[in-house]
Formats: C-alpha cells, sequence, structure tokens
C-alpha cells in the first residue's frame, strides 16, 4: 500500500477487537450463527481473556432489582452449568448483609422478586448468627448489621477458563484469531470530500501495532475499559468509561468470625454492610479475596494501573477489623484492574455506527452475564430484532442500545 501500510491476506465479513470474556462470548455465537462467514478476533494480550476478565473476582449472581439484569445473569448462569467444572463453577452462593437503612432502601425491589424462582431466602440477625460470627454493633462508619439474604443460585467460577471456552468454541468451529495483534488506528472512508455529511462514512480497516491492516464488512469492538480511548478519536461516544477496582487476596491465620463453624460447607461469598465492602473465599487455599466499589474520588481514567496498598489500610481493613474482630490475616496479594461503567444505569451497551458495533459498558459483572451478551451482540450484527438467550427467553436487542434503551435502574449494587 502506497502509505507503507502492509495489508494482511484476505477480507473478513466480521473483526472483532478484544478476546475478553464478551468478545470470545460475542464471536463464538456469531460464527456458530454464521459458520461459512469468515471472522477475525483480534487481542493485544497472547491469549484469551488476559485484560480486565483476568483481573475479576468472577463471582456471579441472579440477584438484581432489575429486570434487564436479572434476565442477563440468570441465563448466563444457566449456561454456565453446563461446562460446569470445565470453567470451575463453584455455586457456593452470596451472603448479602444489609443495615437497616439499606435494607429499607432495597426492601421494594427485594419483595418483588420471588425467592423460590431466584433462589433466594430472608434471613434474620439469628439466622445470620448461625453462619457467621459477625459483630452486629454499630460503630462510627459502620452500620449495624439488619438482616441478611442468601442467594443460593450465586458463586464464583473461573473467567480465563470462560473466556478461553468460548474463544476455543469458536476456533472449533473454524474461526480465525489474532494474539498480539494491538489495534491503533481505524481507516475511514468516504470523507473524500473533506467531512461532507452526506458521504457514507464507514470503516474499511484497522491498523495493529506493526503497520498490518486488516479490513471487513463489519467491525465489532469489545474491548471493555480501553472502549472509549479507541473510539473517542474517531468521534464516537461509546457511553462507557473506564474506573481503577482493586483486589486485596488475605492469607488467613486464623478463621475466627469469618464462619461461625469452620467446618461448615457452607462458604458463601459475602457483602458487607458498609463502604461497599465484599468477600470471595476461597477455603481449601486459605485465603480471602476481598475488594471494594467506591465511587466519588476514583476517576474514570485509565490512569495508574498499580494496586495501592494504602487503599486496603484506609477503605478495606478498617470494615473487616470492625465485622470480623478476630479476624487474623495477612495481605499476600494484591492486583487492579477496570470496570467499564455505563451510566447512570450500570447494565451493558451494544450499539452501533456504520458498520461499527461496539459491546461493552458491562458495568463490573461481565462476567456473569457474558453469555446473553455474546448472544445479544452477535444477534445485533446479524440484524436481528431478537436474541435467544440460554434460558430460552428472548431479549429484544435495541433494549441495550443508546438510541432505544429500555432497561430499568438497578438498585442492588456492589
Ligand atoms: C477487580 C475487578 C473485579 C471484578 N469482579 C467481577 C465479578 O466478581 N463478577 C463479574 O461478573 N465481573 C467482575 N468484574 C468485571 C469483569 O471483569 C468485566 O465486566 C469483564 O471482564 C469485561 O469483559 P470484557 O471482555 O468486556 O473486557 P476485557 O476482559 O478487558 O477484554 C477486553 C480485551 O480487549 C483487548 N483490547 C483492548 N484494546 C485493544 C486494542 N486496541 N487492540 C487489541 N486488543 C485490545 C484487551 O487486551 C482485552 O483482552 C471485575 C472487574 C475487576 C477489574
Amino acid at each position: 500500500m502506497a502509505n507503507g501500510l502492509k495489508r494482511t491476506p484476505g477480507f473478513f465479513d466480521f473483526i472483532i477487537i478484544g478476546a475478553g470474556v464478551i468478545g470470545s462470548a460475542t464471536a463464538c455465537y456469531l460464527k456458530k450463527a454464521l459458520p461459512e462467514s469468515r471472522i477475525l478476533l483480534i487481542d493485544r494480550y497472547h491469549t484469551a481473556g488476559a485484560g480486565n476478565t483476568a483481573k475479576s473476582a468472577a463471582l456471579f449472581r441472579n440477584f438484581f432489582s432489575s429486570r434487564t439484569n436479572r434476565l442477563l445473569a440468570g441465563s448466563s448462569i444457566s449456561y454456565y452449568l453446563e461446562p460446569g467444572t470445565k470453567v470451575q463453577l463453584d455455586p457456593t452462593g452470596y451472603l448479602w448483609l444489609f443495615s437497616k437503612e439499606q435494607w429499607n432502601a432495597s426492601r421494594t425491589a427485594i419483595h418483588e422478586l420471588d425467592p423460590e424462582k431466584n433462589k433466594f431466602e430472608i434471613l434474620d440477625r439469628d439466622r445470620i448468627a448461625d453462619i457467621l460470627g459477625i459483630n452486629y454493633q454499630a460503630k462510627g462508619h459502620f452500620p449495624d448489621v439488619n438482616s441478611g439474604i442468601f442467594c443460593h443460585l450465586c458463586g464464583s467460577l473461573s473467567a480465563t477458563a470462560l473466556a478461553r471456552h468460548y474463544a476455543s468454541l469458536f476456533k472449533s468451529m473454524g474461526g480465525e484469531i489474532n494474539f498480539n495483534t494491538d489495534i491503533k488506528e481505524f481507516i475511514i472512508t468516504g470523507q473524500n470530500s473533506c467531512y461532507a455529511p452526506w458521504d457514507n462514512v464507514f470503516i474499511d480497516g484497522i491498523v495493529d501495532q506493526k503497520g498490518n491492516t486488516y479490513n471487513a464488512k463489519e467491525f465489532i469492538v469489545a474491548t471493555g475499559a480501553w472502549t472509549h480511548d479507541l473510539l473517542a478519536p474517531i468521534g464516537i461516544a461509546s457511553g462507557i468509561l473506564p474506573k481503577k477496582r482493586q483486589l486485596f487476596a488475605l492469607k488467613i491465620e486464623n478463621n475466627a468470625g469469618l464462619l461461625a463453624d469452620s467446618t461448615s460447607t457452607i462458604r458463601p461469598a459475602i457483602i458487607l454492610p458498609a463502604g461497599g465492602v465484599y468477600i470471595k473465599p476461597v477455603f481449601d487455599k486459605n485465603i480471602i479475596i476481598v475488594g471494594c466499589a467506591d465511587d466519588l474520588g476514583q476517576p474514570f481514567l485509565m490512569s495508574d494501573p498499580e494496586p495501592d496498598p494504602l487503599y486496603f489500610q484506609r477503605a478495606i481493613e478498617p470494615v473487616l477489623n470492625h465485622y470480623f474482630p478476630e479476624l487474623d490475616f495477612i495481605l499476600s496479594l494484591k492486583w487492579a484492574g477496570y470496570y467499564d461503567y455505563h451510566w447512570p444505569d450500570m447494565t451493558p451497551v451494544i450499539e452501533s455506527v456504520a458498520n461499527l458495533t461496539w459491546v461493552g459498558g458491562t458495568s463490573g459483572s461481565g462476567i456473569m452475564k457474558a453469555d446473553a451478551i455474546g448472544r445479544i451482540a452477535a444477534a445485533r450484527v446479524q440484524g436481528h430484532k431478537e436474541a435467544l438467550l440460554a434460558d430460552g427467553s428472548k431479549f429484544r436487542v435495541s433494549r441495550l442500545s443508546l438510541q432505544d434503551r429500555d432497561v430499568e435502574k438497578e438498585e442492588l449494587i456492589i
């Protein structure tokens, strides 16, 4: 090519940028629907799921106030039960603890849910005491524990195994994958008359870090937290912004408090009523993983990717010390990643401009919703109005668009 770019052989029907759990699931369902089409999945890393998918706590829950989120997560979980051990599915439950104030604020949403259908039970303080040796007393910033919900159809899985599961299914159907390929630029055609708005502007190709170009009829951007930085320069307001999130693995020296009975087979993830602090137990490794979802003060930027021990000391440790005063632990590992948020409803986005579709805005729950999102994104690029989800339900694809958005605000947020 005259400008020094190297055209890679072939012309693809679809190119998907981003082989995280979302791009891999999308690639898988698109190839399944269109086995004859030529589809290329690209990622800058060496394997599928190595971006924020790998940083995730990989907890899953079907427990949301929003009907849309219940559908996306519930149907995805019904699919994850199928590969089961392959994705290291561990349905140990969620124990969600509420202060009186939080309970009153969420009461309407909770009472609209069917405990039998959604497989949860409401617990009073005594029942919580049977499971956890928790300190109930309010002090300073830490509210009293008033009630809880035990969600049975929740737990954890391996997020990287899930992404690789979709990527390998995609490959086994004849899909093509290019790892170590970092897309730097979009080639946009139709601007010959210099920004005339009646030009048919579309994406002709993409260019990687080595100057190789890749051409396709349709492009799908599934780059998670990197979406804003990739699409803003070409004039697309994706509605997706990154925010740093950190996790800390604590080696448990004594289990006092975390489980009332250390022989218990109940090992739920725990959501504490203060500061958005949550705990993922990995008792067979004698560790717990703790995180926190703070808002004000945490920038919508891909700034410093390093975890900050001070953050643990200031935001998380005081909460643990309050609710589990006898718990003895050593901070053994820490890492940071990014949520890709869509505000204000914290529900995923699937939208298109010309021949480019972007899928993201998973807002901290992309692992648990990936199967449904992949199916809906694949349906959208095929021009279908509805997607068939794993549990047999039908989902109108435009509900996740920006232009015809039809989703509810989520009340049960970590
Ligand atoms: C600390 C933390 C805890 C979390 N806990 C949970 C949880 O418990 N449960 C849950 O459901 N979710 C959780 N999440 C959220 C979850 O990880 C995300 O929702 C999910 O991984 C999003 O998947 P994705 O495929 O969109 O993004 P990613 O996995 O980040 O994939 C995007 C891919 O795009 C690639 N890419 C980006 N730009 C380019 C480019 N220019 N060229 C080529 N490739 C590119 C990246 O390399 C990356 O592999 C957590 C996230 C974090 C950070």
